[in-house]
C-alpha cells in the first residue's frame, strides 16, 4: 500500500483521497464472505467424472442378465462414487482448497467490459476475467446465460458496478449457489458527494419498479461512473481490494499494479482536459444519460437525451423538440452508441436538414479491440471522436 494521496484536485471539484483501507469509504458497504471455494481445478474433474458414469448407468437399464451384472457393478460403483465424491466435497469445503499459493488464476467476474479491463489490469497474468455484458450488447437490458451462471459458481470474485447499472448484477450472487464469492460492488467505493442524480425518469421507474428495495441506490444515482478517469480511480481501489481479500498472498503485486494504473488514470484526465479545453463546441445530443459524469469533468454539456431510460424510444414529438433545441442552440452533434441502434439519431440528424451530425460513441469498449481494449484506449477512442464532433 502506497497510502498516498493519489486524486490530485482539479478544476472540477474531485478532492485529494487517500488509498490507505483506513481511508476507504464504502467497506462496510461490500458483500464480503470470507473463506474460498473448493479448488477450482478438481470441481470439473468431479463434475465430468459424474456424468460420464450416469451415461454407463443407462445402458446397464436392459433386460438381458449379463447387463443386469453389470448394472449391479455399476451400482456398487456408484455407491463407491458417491462416497468418494461426498468425501471429496467435504474435504474441499472444509477449507483444504484454500488459495493455492503456487499458481492457479483467480477467477473473477465482471458485469461490464469496463470494469473487466480494470480487474485484468490490476490483476494481470494472475487472474481469468470473464465479462458478463458482452461488448456491443447494452448493460441495461442484457440477461445472463446459463454458461455465465456456470462460471459464477466457480468464481473466486464477482465486480459489479451497482447503482442499478445492470438490474440482476448486485443480487446475482444469491442466484449461483457459491456462497464463497466475493462480491465488490465498485460504486461503494465512491464518495457519496461525487455522485450525480439520475435522470427524473429513471428515478421514477426506480421508485415504481419491481424490485425497489429498502436502502436501495438503484436509480437515484448515475451509474456510469468509469467515464469519469478520476472516479474510475475510485473503481481501481475497489477492484484492488477485492483481489487481495481473495488472494492476499498477492497483494503487493496487485498494489504496484493498481497505483500504476490510477497514475495512468490521473494523466489520462490531464490529457483529456487539456484535449476538451480547445473544443469550439460544448454541447452536445446524447443517446442516453451516458455521458454525464464525463461532461461534469471536463465543463461540456449533455443538452439533450434521446433515450431518457435505456430501451423507452422517444416519440415523434420528442424528437421534434430534440431537433428544434438541437437547430436554435447550434448543437452539431449528436452522439449515438454502438450498442443501440443508430435509428433515430439519424432521424434527428435528417430532420436537422444536415445542422446535427451523428457520431457513434462506445462508452463500454472491447477486450479485443486493441483501440479500445483496456481502460486509457477506451477513454482516448471517445475522445478522439468528439474532438472531430466538438471542434
Ligand atoms: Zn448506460
Amino acid at each position: 500500500m502506497d497510502g498516498a494521496c493519489t486524486r490530485e484536485a482539479s478544476s472540477a471539484g474531485s478532492r485529494p483521497r487517500c488509498t490507505g483501507v483506513t481511508g476507504y469509504a464504502g467497506l462496510e458497504g461490500w458483500y464480503v464472505r470470507l473463506g474460498r471455494a473448493a479448488s477450482i481445478e478438481s470441481k470439473p474433474l468431479i463434475v465430468a467424472g459424474y456424468a460420464g458414469f450416469k451415461r454407463q448407468g443407462h445402458q446397464g437399464m436392459r433386460q438381458d442378465p449379463r447387463r443386469r451384472r453389470f448394472q449391479a457393478v455399476l451400482e456398487r460403483g456408484r455407491a463407491a462414487f458417491l462416497a468418494t465424491f461426498l468425501i471429496l466435497a467435504a474435504h474441499l469445503l472444509s477449507g483444504c482448497g484454500g488459495n493455492s499459493p503456487g499458481g492457479e488464476k483467480v477467477r473473477v467476474a465482471a458485469d461490464i467490459v469496463p470494469l473487466a479491463m480494470i480487474c485484468r489490469q490490476v490483476g494481470g497474468e494472475h487472474v481469468e476475467v470473464e465479462v458478463l455484458v458482452p461488448p456491443g450488447s447494452s448493460p441495461h437490458t442484457y440477461e445472463l446465460t446459463a454458461g455465465q451462471v456456470g462460471f459464477l459458481a466457480e468464481a473466486d470474485l464477482l465486480v459489479v458496478n451497482g447503482l442499478g447499472l445492470v438490474p440482476w448484477a448486485e443480487d446475482v450472487h444469491s442466484r449461483v449457489g457459491n456462497p464463497d464469492l466475493v462480491v465488490v460492488e465498485a460504486a461503494e467505493a465512491v464518495p457519496r458527494d461525487e455522485l450525480l442524480p439520475a435522470s427524473v425518469e429513471e428515478r421514477e421507474e426506480g421508485e415504481q419498479g419491481e424490485d425497489r428495495e429498502e436502502g436501495r441506490e438503484h436509480a437515484l444515482y448515475d451509474p456510469h461512473l468509469w467515464l469519469d478517469p478520476l472516479l474510475a480511480g475510485y473503481i481501481v481501489d475497489a477492484v484492488e481490494e477485492g483481489l487481495i481479500r481473495v488472494d492476499p498472498g498477492r497483494a503487493g503485486y496487485y498494489r504496484e499494479r493498481a497505483a500504476r494504473l490510477r497514475a495512468e488514470m490521473n494523466s489520462l484526465h490531464e490529457e483529456i482536459r487539456r484535449r476538451t479545453a480547445s473544443f469550439t463546441r460544448r454541447e452536445f445530443i446524447s443517446f442516453h444519460a451516458s455521458w454525464t459524469y464525463f461532461a461534469r469533468r471536463y465543463d461540456l454539456r449533455q443538452a439533450g437525451v434521446i433515450e431518457e431510460l435505456p430501451g423507452k424510444e422517444p416519440s415523434a414529438g420528442e424528437i421534434a423538440a430534440l431537433v428544434d433545441m438541437a437547430v436554435s442552440r447550434g448543437v452539431g452533434a449528436v452522439f449515438a452508441e454502438v450498442q443501440f441502434s443508430p435509428r433515430v439519431a439519424e432521424a434527428i440528424a435528417e430532420e436537422s436538414g444536415g445542422k446535427v451530425r451523428v457520431w457513434v460513441l462506445d462508452p463500454l469498449g472491447d477486450l479485443d479491440d486493441p483501440r479500445k481494449g483496456d481502460y486509457c484506449s477506451l477513454l482516448r477512442y471517445n475522445l478522439g471522436i468528439m474532438e472531430e464532433a466538438l471542434r
